[in-house]
Order: C-alpha cells, then sequence, then structure tokens
C-alpha cells in the first residue's frame, strides 16, 4: 500500500464526511473531522437509498443498523399515480449483491447520521464540533490548515466535504457557485399508516407528490413545483402554502395535505446544482459530495453519490497510485457517474415541470411503457459507469 497512515483533515460532517471519516480510518489513517454546527442538526425529513447507496453503507460496515434504523420497500415498488389518484403504474427498483441489498430504503436523516456517527465514535474518529477553517496554505507534499480555534496543523490530505456552499471550494481557487434549478421542494413528516408501504409518486399537471415511508411509524411527503428565483416563505406560512401548491392532488396525497398544519414538520427548499469540471483537487487538497457534484433530487441519489466518493477515494489510496495520482483518477472516475446522476436527475425535473399547467388532466398513459424501461436504464447505466471503479 502506497499510502499508509495518512493525517487526514475533513471538512464537514455531513453524509460525504461520515462516511469519508470510516472508510479512511478503515483504512488506517489517522483522521479529525471539523464540522461548522456547534450541534449535529438535520433538516427535518427523511432520505431514500437505492441500493447503489445501501452498497457503499455495506462497504462502511453499517448496513446492519441502517437497514433496522429504516424502512425497507417490499420488492422495490415505486407506484405512480396521477394527481387525481387514479393509478398509472408501477415499476421496480434493482436490488444488489444477489438480491441480499434491497432495492430501496428509505430513513430519516437523522437515523442515517446516528449510525454512521457511533461508527466514527467505535472507531475513535476525531470529531471537533463548532469548527471550521479559516486558511490552507499548501507545500509540495501537504495542506497547512488554520481552524476558528487558533490551531494550525499540517495535513497530507484535507477533505473539503462541506456541502453544496463549500467554504473550501473557493478557498483553493475555484469559483463555482450553486446555481438556482427553478424548482422548489416541500416535504413534510407525518405517521405512516400501517397499510403505505410503497414510494409513491404522484404525476400533476407541471408538478411531483412523493410519498416515502422512513420508518415503522412515519414516512414523508415531497412535493416538487417550478418558483421563481428567489421566492422565500416565511415558515409560519409553509402548511398554507404547500396546501396551496398541491391543492389539485387527491388520492394517497390527500389525507397528508389535509393534515398540515401549524404543528406539522415542513420544509421547503430551493432546489441548487454545482456542476464542477476537473479537477475536482487542488494540491493536497480534495471536494466531495455536493461540495462538487449537488443535483437536484429527482433521482434521490446525491447522498449515494456522497458516500460512494468516500468508498472510491479511500479505495484509490489503498492501491499502488501516489496521493496526487489517486486524486487524479478519483475526479476521472467520479465525474462521469456524478454527472450521468446530475444530468438525468435534471432532465426528469424540467420535463415534468414542462407539461402545460394549465391542463387540468395531462395524459400520463406514455409512462405506462416506459416507466420501468427507465429505471432499468438508469440503474444499468450507472452499473456500466461504476464498473471502472476500483
Ligand atoms: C430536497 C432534497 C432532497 C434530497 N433527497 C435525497 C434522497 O432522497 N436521496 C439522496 O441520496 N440524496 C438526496 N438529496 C441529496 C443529499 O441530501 C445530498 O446530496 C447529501 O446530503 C450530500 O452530502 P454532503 O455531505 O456532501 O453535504 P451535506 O449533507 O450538505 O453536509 C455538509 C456538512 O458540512 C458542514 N459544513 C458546511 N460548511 C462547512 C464548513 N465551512 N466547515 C465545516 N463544516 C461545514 C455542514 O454543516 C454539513 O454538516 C436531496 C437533496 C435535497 C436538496
Amino acid at each position: 500500500m502506497a499510502n499508509s497512515s495518512l493525517n487526514i483533515l475533513i471538512v464537514g460532517g455531513g453524509i460525504a464526511g461520515c462516511a469519508a471519516g470510516i472508510s479512511f480510518s478503515s483504512a488506517g489513517h489517522n483522521v479529525r473531522i471539523v464540522e461548522k454546527q456547534e450541534l449535529w442538526k438535520f433538516q427535518s425529513s427523511g432520505i431514500f437509498v437505492y441500493s447503489n447507496g445501501l452498497e457503499s453503507l455495506r462497504d462502511l460496515g453499517v448496513l446492519d443498523e441502517i437497514l433496522i434504523a429504516g424502512f425497507t420497500i417490499p420488492d422495490g415498488i415505486n407506484s405512480y399515480f396521477d394527481h387525481s389518484g387514479a393509478e398509472i403504474v408501477e415499476t421496480k427498483y434493482p436490488t444488489a449483491d444477489d438480491g441480499k441489498i434491497p432495492a430501496i430504503l428509505g430513513i430519516k436523516r437523522a437515523e442515517l447520521h446516528r449510525v454512521m456517527a457511533n461508527k466514527l465514535a467505535a472507531m475513535g474518529v476525531e470529531i471537533i464540533l463548532g469548527t471550521t477553517v479559516t486558511s490552507i496554505q499548501q507545500s509540495e507534499h501537504t495542506a497547512s490548515v488554520t481552524l476558528t480555534d487558533g490551531s494550525c496543523d499540517s495535513y497530507d490530505l484535507v477533505i473539503g466535504a462541506d456541502g453544496l456552499r463549500s467554504e473550501i471550494r473557493p478557498m483553493i481557487g475555484i469559483d463555482v457557485k450553486p446555481k438556482y434549478t427553478g424548482f422548489g421542494i416541500w416535504r413534510s413528516v407525518h405517521e405512516r399508516p400501517e397499510t403505505l408501504v410503497n414510494k409513491i409518486m404522484m404525476m400533476g399537471p407541471g408538478k411531483r407528490f412523493g410519498i416515502m415511508p422512513i420508518s415503522d411509524d412515519r414516512l414523508y411527503t415531497f412535493g416538487t413545483v417550478a418558483e421563481p428565483e428567489g421566492s422565500f416563505f416565511p415558515p409560519e406560512t409553509w402548511a398554507e402554502t404547500m396546501q396551496s401548491r398541491f391543492a389539485e392532488f387527491s388520492g394517497p396525497a390527500r389525507q397528508f395535505l389535509d393534515a398540515l398544519g401549524p404543528e406539522s414538520e415542513i420544509l421547503y427548499t430551493a432546489v441548487e446544482e454545482v456542476v464542477l469540471p476537473l479537477p475536482w483537487h487542488r494540491g493536497r487538497v480534495v471536494l466531495i459530495g455536493d461540495a462538487c457534484h449537488a443535483s437536484t433530487p429527482f433521482m434521490g441519489q446525491g447522498g449515494a453519490m456522497a458516500m460512494q466518493d468516500a468508498v472510491v477515494l479511500a479505495l484509490l489510496l489503498a492501491g499502488d497510485l501516489s496521493v496526487d495520482a489517486a486524486l487524479q483518477k478519483f475526479g476521472e472516475l467520479r465525474l462521469p457517474v456524478c454527472q450521468f446522476v446530475q444530468n438525468v436527475s435534471r432532465a426528469v425535473g424540467e420535463a415534468g415541470a414542462k407539461e402545460s399547467k394549465s391542463a387540468s388532466s395531462p395524459d400520463y398513459s406514455g409512462l405506462r411503457d416506459t416507466a420501468q424501461t427507465a429505471v432499468d436504464d438508469f440503474y444499468g447505466t450507472l452499473r456500466a459507469l461504476n464498473g471502472t471503479a476500483p
């Protein structure tokens, strides 16, 4: 192994940072994580993790706990309805590892984090909360990093896992900012009726409304709609605004929309993307996760891409490549995968938004013939692109 016991600083303790902490610590490196938040806080709601993301969680050694903490969708079924509640079609997502890894899991974000944070603690990884980086000075083989607590240390590698609004990105001279995609997403958390076990996707005119179980007793809903850039909705109006945005939806959505009120757990997010050409590193500082490839959420793959970055980078450093060559190779391997996800996700969002907003009953019959093929093609291409990873 060319790169044993590197001193590594990970900036950001989100999905990418925690996954990187586990993968690098498992590989025998000395890892320290700095996280800007004083306390780990999570936006409410949940996240889907498809089989490719679950494979990364297996590689990180936490899959069993994740499967217990989340909700596995039986047979990986996604049921499509139109906005009136009429059934359109059912699709099945692929499992992995000869069926040992389920097709889709829904999980509360806080639970995903809890499992990864417990693993980091068990491995003795140092995590410094309420701290970030003020400057990075690079020499040939090291990066000297000054933190907000005034300390300064040298690292063999710094990993910028600090998300969409990465501060590490400009610090290494990359002037790419998040770009608004034209979509807003409304999410809410509810009690899960016992019989609601599938992932549900409802197609409305220019809008989508999804329902996803995330635990034995909870599910979350998510509705996407085009919103002008800079739209701001005061949180006290979220229940009312979410209801009005999806007023035309009935069927499985209706009971959850009707239940929204001042006490509901609701979140509005303006969807942004980060599209970054290679290289994703400068000297001994590399970006992973949303910091270099934040995607629209229509394929539910951003978290999976972030975890896979962490796994692939650790594997590359465990091989025969020098650190510099491994960082170069990392970008070359990951860019085609992450940009494929970004492009498909963007196209799915744009196609949905293009349907005439005035058409009260768009025709979704074409979806019956194409939906399963679209799933199979997407995961087939993802597998093929990942086939080149170490
Ligand atoms: C509405 C929506 C729905 C989504 N749904 C899904 C889904 O169903 N499935 C899926 O796989 N993905 C989904 N995603 C994408 C997914 O949330 C992201 O891709 C994923 O969170 C990226 O992880 P990350 O660690 O790179 O970034 P983040 O999760 O943003 O974590 C970054 C961390 O860095 C910290 N930080 C920030 N700046 C600094 C700094 N300067 N110093 C130190 N720490 C810092 C932050 O506090 C945070 O803890 C969705 C995204 C959105 C917007």
